[in-house]
């Protein structure tokens, strides 16, 4: 499978129906351990990106990918948006100018994304935030790569993985974000920017195989 353009609108087409179809799910699980707004914050980004891909969809896939990082940054706001405007914009200068991608190529980039992530927001495993979904997930997905499985066997798992770790940030303390200023209170809500991050794998996988 190569990626393309179309695979990377497609993708963020349905990340834009999910996060607005999980607008009210991602702002109540962020009423219990933040301010109530991700799922808000989420939906008004993705919206606006939606606005934008008609002018961008015929660019290179990096072209894409940053103008969808600007977005985000620009209209999500909080913590999350500067940290998904991150990921987009930092796997946009991996991609560079190319219209065609491997798989392993997409999952490299999308690495270079969220360790710039990591760098930024400085979120260790375990913190309970979006990186405990992300690191694992393109972990996993480089190792069933590299042992031969097949991109579509792989997208799945991928989007089992991040339910997997999205599940597993319910018992996490939150050491970062407003999440951690509840301190052992924290313990037993899941995760509203791992389980946005899920909908966005979620989305990669149908959008990259319908
Ligand atoms: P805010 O907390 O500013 O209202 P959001 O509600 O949109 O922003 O996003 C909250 C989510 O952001 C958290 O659930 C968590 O996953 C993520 N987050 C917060 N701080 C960090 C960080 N330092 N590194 C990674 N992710 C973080
Ligand atoms: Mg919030
Ligand atoms: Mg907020």
């Amino acid at each position: 499978m190569k990626i393309h353009n179309k695979h990377i609108i497609a993708w963020l087409e349905r990340c834009s129906v999910y996060m607005s179809e999980q607008q009210d799910f991602l702002t109540n699980l962020d009423r219990d351990i933040g301010d109530a707004d991700h799922g808000l914050n989420m939906n008004r980004g993705f919206t606006a990106v939606e606005a934008i891909l008609p002018e961008i969809e015929r660019q290179h896939i990096g072209n894409i990918l940053k103008n969808t990082g600007m977005k985000l940054l620009s209209s999500v706001g909080g913590a999350s948006g500067p940290l998904y405007g991150t990921l987009f914009i930092r796997a946009s200068a991996a991609v560079g100018v190319r219209t065609e991608l491997s798989f392993a190529e997409w999952l490299d980039c999308l690495q270079e994304g969220i360790s710039a992530v990591v760098a930024r927001g400085k979120a260790e495993q375990g913190d309970k935030t979006l990186c405990d979904v992300w690191v694992p997930v393109l972990h996993a997905a480089k190792v069933n790569l590299q042992s031969g499985m097949s991109e579509s066997e792989l997208l799945r798992t991928m989007e089992q993985d991040a339910v997997t770790a999205v599940n597993n940030t319910i018992n996490m303390q939150a050491k970062k974000g407003r999440a951690s200023y509840l301190g052992a209170r924290s313990v037993g809500h899941q995760d509203p920017g791992a389980t946005s991050s899920w909908l966005m794998i979620k989305a990669m996988q149908e959008g990259f195989t319908e």
